[in-house]
This record gives structure tokens, C-alpha cells and sequence, in this order.
């Protein structure tokens, strides 16, 4: 049986199931005497302070970060002095008491909005579960005594175990519950296991033989032994390509004839910044700024934003950290900015076209980029651009709020560099006009082929057209590279097209010279560039381009190169 969820940690593989049930303790309300329960509830958090210290020195990186982590929360005095409070005030048992304490700040921490203490609220679950279990006298769950080959196959599994998760024993992790950006999932890849988010876990028992596959999001119940066979074929290549991979860890990303392609992270949440960091990015090409309004209830404040902004720029130091301003519309929705339904969203009022006429959330975002553009590289790019009076009311714009800041005394790059996404066909077509007007293109494929080819991406009935490898597409990319090249400014690529194999070498042959993408597919974009000769790309280009008709022209072609 195949069941299908979301891989949120990419590898195979391959074992029995091991079936975590979250253990509930009751925390219903009886009388009890006040001296006992704060003896109780005392020995409790030290006995599981001290056993998350032995596991905190037992485990190293992220985890260790994790688990350290646990260890202050319940170090807070805070949370102690309020739960011995209520018991004091209530002559209640120390369960009641830490149910209702814990669950206020969970509360709290939940609705806030903001993905950081939205993962704070997730641990405190977890050391509230782990207080509770350990008030009641029971074990804590340890799953470093599994056999090798389990999967570990839970609801939702509490950042505390995924804390104590060992390669040696665990093979992959598959629950109902979770995203890329819980911390089961962080865990699982920063230390390369497997893990499939999603899956209806009430299906599988346990001891059941199983096969996860993080990169396809699929998880195979009972498969037969050649099915077997075939996954460890490709667990194996899968791991040569991996460590195949690693020597282009730390190198500069040229071609074989010299020259420098940059190859950056696109990244969304403040945590990417630190993926982005360890998977040797050369800098940030795409910010996604929208995620920062996501999942909340308001705008983010100039200070919030300024926060993040400026943690992103000071990772990067020297190198480029470009910062798109808020792309909300099409399919980004954010119900508080109230957009209405629309008959065609992805044509309608979207990114700059809705910050053009919402000046004071622009103007709070534009002051928040400046202010971080003080403590790095930081460059400002503007989505959806379709007209050349779009991009001068921006800077119009940009260059009042860089007059506010003045007069603030507030500090800023007064030469910060302006781009625009090239994602729509006027900007596409008119790239030698606009490459006049500002400081760099970065190309945005996914829009760009959905723009070009006329085709919804999300309509099953003509996703056949929508290819970034229709000749349509590719000549427009070379066009606009290639005016940028002309004009003097750097052209990048920021949509998918940055980081598949078979266009990499077109990219560069038309005269790209930054690729954003994903962190986790850089060291593979670094192989194909240093094993490419930039001039012979560019020759092969320049000849054959126009030559192509259809897909399958394409395909030959980049194959070819
Ligand atoms: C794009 O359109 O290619 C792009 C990178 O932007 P987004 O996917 O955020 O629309
Ligand atoms: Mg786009």
C-alpha cells in the first residue's frame, strides 16, 4: 500500500515501523496539601532538567541547540514561581497547577503569529508533556534503545524525542501532524533522515515493514522484496551523489574558464537564513517577504521586519542579500489585507501593483529593508513589475522614505541597488528599457512560463504547456540577460528553472550570472557550473536558440549542452 503526504527531509528509507503514542496524563483538579505538591512539582522539573542535560551532552548540533533550550525554558523561574503560586492560592495537585500555567503561554505563544514563537509554543508542549509524565512517575520515552531500521511513526512527534533521534537506530520519520519548518523536520535534515509530514498515521501498526521516501513524499506499506530491491538501489545512489557532492562544498562557483556564477538561497522565514548559511549559499537572491505576513492577524511592525531583515543581512556580510518587497495577490492570500475575490487573481491586483496603492505598508516595509541595508549587502527587488511608470513611482518612493531616514538621523545605504523580478512578459519584452532604470534583473520563471504560455499552473487540463523549455520562454530569458549584459547590470534567475540540472547550462550560455534557489540543490548547481566552459555555452546559445520550436526541440538541445 502507497500512502502519499509531503517529504519534508529528502534520502529513503527502509524498515519497520515503530508507533509513538503521545502519552496523555490527566491534569483534572483535586485538593491536596500545598507544602507536598510543591516538593513534588519541584523534584519533578529537577529530575527532568537533569535528564535533558545528559541528553543535551549526549547530542550535538541542532539537537543539542533543541534540548539546550528546553533546559532554560524550565530554568525559568517564571513558570515555576506562577505554578506554585496556583497551587498556594488553590490547595490544587502540582498536574492542575502545570496544565493550566503551561497551557496560558502555549495560548499565548500560539496566537501570536510569528513562526519563531509559534515553534516556542510547540516546546513548551512537549516540556509540559514531559513534566507531566515525569510528575506521575513514569519513564520519559527513549527511543535510543530501538533496533536499528525503525521508523519512528507517530501523530506528531514532540521535538524532544526528535532531539534524541540517533542514524544508527532510526531510519526515517513519518507522522500526520508537521511542516517543512517544525522542528521534527529541521531535525531530520540536519542530520539526513528521512521524513515524510502528512501521512494518516492511524493506518499503520506497528512492527509493519515499511519504505519511506522523503524526496517523492510517499510512504510504502509491506512493499515485496523487489520492491525492496529497488529503493536500496536507490538509497545507494542517492548516498554516492550525496558525499559525490561534497567536494564542491566551499569552492568558488566558476566555470572551467573563470568565470563566477553566483549561486544563492532563496529563503522565506528567518530560520532559512541559518539553512541557508550551512548549505554554503553565496548570498540570498530571493527574500520571499510575503511568509512574514502569513499566519497572523496584522502587518508585521517596521521593527519586526527590521529584525529579520537585518539578521539576514548580517549572515550574509559582504555578499548580496536581495530582499523582495511583500508579493501578496494571485495565490498568496492574506485575509487581514482584505483582497477581494478576484475572477483572475494572478492577473489582478497583486504585489506591487496592491503596495503601489497600499503606500503604508510599502513605506513600512521599504523603511524596514533600508535600515537593515546598514548592516550588509542588502539590495531591494520589485515583484510583478509590468510597466517602466511602475518601477520610477518605486523609487520615487524609496528615495522619500531614504530623505525620512535622513532627516531620523536613522543610518541606511544611501547606494542600495534596485532590481526588478522579470516575471511578466511586458517587463520580459521591454528588458532594454528597463535595464536603464535599475540596478539588476532577476528573472522569475515561474511566473514568467505561466505569463508567457497563457497557462494556470494549477489546471490540471493544460499543465502539458506550462514548461519553462517551450522555446517561447527560453528565448525571452536570453533576451532579457542579454539586454541586462548590454546595459551593464546583473541579470539573475530567482524560480525553479535556477536549479534544474538540464537548464543550468542554457542559464549561463545566455549570460546569467546569479541562480537562487533552494539551499539544499546549491552543491549540485556548483558541480554543473564548474564543469561548464562559459564561452561554449554562450557560442551554442547564441546559435542554436532560434532554431527551436517545440519542447521536444528544447530538450534535445540542453541535453545537447
Ligand atoms: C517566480 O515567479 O519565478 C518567483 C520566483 O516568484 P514566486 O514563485 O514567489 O512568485
Ligand atoms: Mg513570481
Amino acid at each position: 500500500m502507497e500512502l502519499k503526504g509531503l517529504g519534508v527531509s529528502e534520502g529513503v528509507g527502509i524498515g519497520k515501523s515503530v508507533v509513538i503514542e503521545n502519552e496523555e496524563v490527566d491534569v483534572s483538579k483535586y485538593e491536596a496539601d500545598p507544602a507536598g505538591e510543591k516538593d513534588r512539582l519541584t523534584n519533578a522539573a529537577e529530575s527532568l532538567m537533569a535528564a535533558l542535560e545528559k541528553k543535551t551532552e549526549e547530542a550535538a548540533g541542532e539537537q543539542a541547540e533543541i534540548l539546550g533550550s528546553h533546559v532554560e525554558i524550565l530554568k525559568d523561574p517564571a513558570l515555576m514561581t506562577e505554578m506554585v503560586k496556583l497551587i498556594e492560592n488553590e490547595n490544587c495537585n502540582s498536574e492542575y497547577a502545570a496544565g493550566v500555567i503551561f497551557d496560558q503561554y502555549i495560548q499565548m505563544f500560539s496566537l501570536s503569529g510569528d513562526e519563531l514563537l509559534e515553534l516556542r509554543a510547540s516546546d513548551l508542549k512537549d516540556i509540559k508533556n514531559n513534566l507531566l509524565i515525569t510528575l506521575s512517575g513514569k519513564e520519559l520515552m527513549d527511543i535510543s534503545q530501538l533496533p536499528a531500521g525503525s521508523i519512528l511513526v507517530a501523530e506528531e512527534l514532540t521535538t524532544s524525542i526528535a532531539a534524541g533521534i540517533n542514524p544508527e537506530n532510526i531510519s526515517a520519520i513519518v507522522t500526520k501532524v508537521g511542516g517543512q519548518t517544525s522542528h521534527m523536520s529541521i531535525i531530520a535534515r540536519s542530520i539526513g533522515i528521512p521524513a515524510v509530514v502528512g501521512i494518516s498515521t492511524q493506518q499503520i501498526e506497528n512492527d509493519v515493514p515499511m519504505i519511506v521516501d522523503g524526496s517523492q513524499g510517499t510512504v510504502l506499506l509491506n512493499p515485496t522484496k523487489e520492491c525492496i530491491k529497488e529503493y536500496q538501489e536507490k538509497q545507494n545512489v542517492l548516498e554516492q551523489s550525496r558525499l559525490a557532492l561534497e567536494k564542491y562544498r566551499g569552492v568558488k562557483s566558476v566555470t572551467l574558464d573563470n568565470q563566477e556564477i553566483e549561486l544563492c538561497a532563496n529563503i522565506g522565514l528567518e530560520l532559512d537564513i541559518e539553512y541557508a548559511v550551512k548549505a554554503d549559499a553565496e548570498g540570498v537572491g530571493l527574500f520571499r517577504t510575503e511568509f512574514l505576513y502569513m499566519n497572523r492577524n496584522s502587518a508585521p511592525s517596521e521593527e519586526e521586519q527590521f529584525k529579520v531583515y537585518k539578521k539576514a543581512a548580517a549572515a550574509f556580510g559582504d555578499e548580496p542579500v536581495i530582499i523582495r518587497t511583500l508579493d501578496v495577490g494571485g495565490d498568496k492570500e492574506i485575509p487581514y489585507m482584505e483582497l477581494e475575490k478576484e475572477e483572475n487573481p494572478f492577473l489582478g491586483w497583486r504585489a506591487i501593483r496592491y503596495c503601489l496603492d497600499k503606500q503604508g505598508i510599502f513605506i513600512t516595509q521599504l523603511r524596514a529593508i533600508l535600515r537593515a541595508s546598514a548592516f550588509g549587502a542588502v539590495k531591494i527587488m520589485i515583484p510583478m513589475i509590468s510597466a517602466i511608470s511602475e518601477i520610477k513611482k518605486v523609487k520615487e518612493l524609496i528615495q522619500s522614505v531614504k530623505s525620512e531616514l535622513a532627516k531620523e538621523n536613522v543610518e541606511f545605504d544611501n547606494e542600495i541597488p534596485v532590481g526588478i523580478m522579470v516575471e511578466t512578459p511586458a517587463a520580459a519584452v521591454l528588458a532594454d528599457q528597463f535595464a536603464k532604470e535599475v540596478d539588476f534583473f532577476s528573472i522569475g520563471t515561474n511566473d514568467l512560463t505561466q505569463y508567457i504560455m497563457a497557462v494556470d499552473r494549477g489546471n490540471k487540463k493544460v499543465a502539458d504547456l506550462y514548461s519553462t523549455y517551450n522555446p517561447a520562454v527560453m528565448r525571452l530569458i536570453y533576451h532579457v540577460a542579454q539586454s541586462a549584459e548590454a546595459n551593464g547590470i546583473m541579470c539573475g534567475v530567482c524560480g525553479e528553472s535556477a536549479a534544474d540540472p538540464l537548464l543550468i547550462k542554457f542559464l549561463i550560455g545566455s549570460g546569467i550570472k546569479e541562480l537562487s534557489m533552494s539551499g539544499v540543490k546549491i552543491l549540485q548547481a556548483r558541480e554543473i557550473v564548474r564543469n561548464s566552459s562559459y564561452q561554449e555555452l554562450k557560442e551554442k546559445v547564441k546559435e542554436h536558440l532560434d532554431q527551436l520550436q517545440e519542447v521536444e526541440d528544447a530538450v534535445n538541445f540542453l541535453n545537447s549542452l
